[in-house]
């Protein structure tokens, strides 16, 4: 039998990171087995849909490692809307399935006010179709509905304790619950790996499968992801959207990795692996049962380990969304024509070491592509004290003097200028920073100073000490 699994997001907002670990998870699921991976798009609740919803999940699994053309699909469960009524129509047919026109207010008032559940008078009133009447599942009396979870194990649910839940609304429209099971039925999955939200909805779903003869997949419900005060995260409070991190300047390589740790972890007390070591060790049984903690530090800090691993070549290239305002970035704060590619190379080592996602190139290397630096006042009203504009007086004359215009004589100036004041080198760079780059920290000053290259320094420096008077 060949394993085939479903990713089935609903295109109704940003690509929540929860959805894609499950993506991942199911994708190295489907690869382990020498199985097939379907994308199906659920996108029957055409109130909160839109194209661009979907289009954003193409993309952010195509961003993730898991490409376009590489996978079965898309499907669209609303191309599947005749299945789905006419599986409704086999229930009812086979006596599985009633029809029902009872209100909430109306099962109240036979069975006492906070009754929320339905009492199944219309199991045997033989009520037939018609406005208003919806269909519910005749659930079994007795026995019990046993799901077996490869995660979980054998979850079991009592049959008594099942309502007999509705499969298609008044209007005739089958729910997410049946056709959620009929397209998994169509499509041939044999092994459901989701959320453990949708927990509850199992056994009802295993009892629709079964109604309708198939034999039921495997299911594997993954702990939901939560933020530090341990609430599921949420698309209005936390950033869960994985295009956000993706803009911020994540690398995909960091954040599927770091997706893959939520609730496991790989052999030999290692966090940053190789992409195949997990598609290789990952065991869907060894995930945590309990809730996984996404820890947006955490991720921080591996994804800029994740940048210090790459070669200068690719940092650079992994750049240049930012640099250029490509895609869905916004622009950076210069013009294109003032960005110049060999400055940019000069200083990327540098600023490599020091940023943890790529936006923050930006600010470590606008002083370089701006006719004048965007000068942070707070910092200069910090920096720039009594003395500051002496000694930029100094700088600048002693800067003006030099034949070899290098970091190192650079900074033996500057360090020689400092000395006749008492001051130690990180108070004589202090204020030629800020004058230079409008900032109070940065990469490197006298690396910088050399890239940014004589005329353009003494210029800011002369513009800086001019503020000073
Ligand atoms: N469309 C459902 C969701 O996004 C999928 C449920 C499932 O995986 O069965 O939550």
């Amino acid at each position: 039998m060949t394993v085939r699994v479903r990713f089935a997001p609903s295109p109704t907002g940003m690509f929540h990171v929860g959805g894609a670990r499950s993506a991942l998870q199911n994708w190295i699921y489907a690869k382990q087995q020498g199985g097939v991976f379907v994308l199906r798009i659920e996108d029957t609740d055409a109130a909160r849909n839109k194209p661009e919803w979907t289009e954003g999940i193409l993309s952010a699994l195509d961003w993730i490692g898991i490409s376009r053309g590489s996978y079965e699909g898309p499907y669209f469960q609303s191309a599947n809307a005749g299945e789905h009524r006419a599986a409704a129509a086999r229930l009812h047919d086979s006596g599985r399935a009633y029809y029902c026109d009872c209100t909430r207010e109306d099962v109240q008032a036979r069975t006492g006010s906070q009754y929320q559940g339905y009492d199944g008078y219309h199991r045997d009133r033989g009520l037939g179709p018609g406005p208003g009447h919806a269909l519910r599942f005749r659930t079994p009396d007795e026995g019990s509905t046993v799901v077996v979870d490869l995660i979980r194990g054998e979850p079991t649910f009592e049959n008594k304790l099942i309502e007999d839940f509705v499969i298609a609304r008044g209007d005739g429209s089958p729910v997410f619950l049946l056709a959620n099971v009929v397209d998994d039925m169509t499509m041939g999955i044999t092994h459901v790996i989701r959320a453990e939200e949708h927990l509850p909805n199992t056994p009802k779903q295993q009892l629709l499968w079964e109604a309708l003869g198939v034999k039921p997949p495997i299911w594997a419900h993954v702990p939901v992801v939560v933020n530090e005060k341990r609430q599921k995260l949420s698309k209005r409070r936390d950033k869960v959207a994985l295009e956000a991190y993706r803009d911020e300047g994540y690398l995909a390589g960091a954040m599927r990795n770091y997706l893959m740790l939520l609730g496991w972890a790989p052999s030999g007390d290692r966090e940053i692996v190789p992409w195949s070591v997990i598609e290789d060790e990952f065991r869907l049984d060894e995930v945590n049962l309990s809730s996984a903690f996404f820890d947006e530090k955490k991720l921080r800090a591996f994804n800029g380990e994740y940048i210090r691993a790459l070669p200068v070549a690719e940092f650079i290239d992994a750049c240049q969304p930012w640099l250029t305002g490509t895609g869905t970035i916004a622009p950076p704060p210069w013009q294109p024509e003032e960005f110049d590619a060999d400055a940019f190379a000069a200083v990327a080592p540098l600023a490599q070491t020091r940023i943890a996602v790529l936006s923050e190139i930006v600010p470590n290397v606008d002083f370089l592509f701006l006719a004048s630096p965007l000068i942070d006042e707070a910092a200069w009203t910090k920096t720039m004290k009594d003395g500051s504009a002496e000694l930029l007086d100094d700088a600048v004359a002693a800067f003006e003097a030099l034949e070899s215009w290098d970091a190192e004589s650079l900074k033996s100036t500057l360090e020689a200028v400092g000395a006749e004041r008492g001051l130690k080198l990180g108070k004589t760079q202090a204020p030629v920073r800020v004058a230079v780059t409008g900032r109070t920290v940065g990469l490197p000053l006298f690396e910088s100073l050399e890239v940014l290259g004589r005329e353009r320094t003494l210029t800011r420096m002369r513009a800086a000490r001019l503020r000073l008077v």
